[in-house]
């Protein structure tokens, strides 16, 4: 629980000095499926908020990709109730994030 470190970790991962790079099945995934968060009581997210928690910066890279996630996420849930899946896909991958 340090919270110097926790503001550290954010402040990197909004920089996007990682240089890693995530998969459009990955992406295309947890757009389908949602992404599993930190239970309850979480000192990340009280601390850097529900858009930066560790959780969601262990499975984005950058908060680009996972930008690109909520716009797959909330297209996805309103594809379902349209049944426009393949347009689902085609979105999602004109999003694709790889510099
Ligand atoms: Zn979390």
């Amino acid at each position: 629980m340090d919270f110097l470190q926790e503001l550290t970790e954010k402040e990197e991962w909004q920089r996007g000095r990682f240089e890693e790079w995530m998969s459009m099945d990955d992406l295309v995934g947890l757009a389908i499926h949602g992404l599993g968060r930190c239970e309850n009581v979480c000192f990340s997210r009280s601390s850097s908020g529900e858009d930066a928690c560790a959780c969601v910066r262990s499975v984005f890279p950058t908060p680009e990709h996972y930008e690109t996630y909520l716009h797959a996420r909330s297209f996805f849930l309103e594809s379902l109730a349209k049944e426009t899946f393949a347009q689902f896909v085609s979105v999602v991958s004109e999003g694709e994030l790889n510099d």
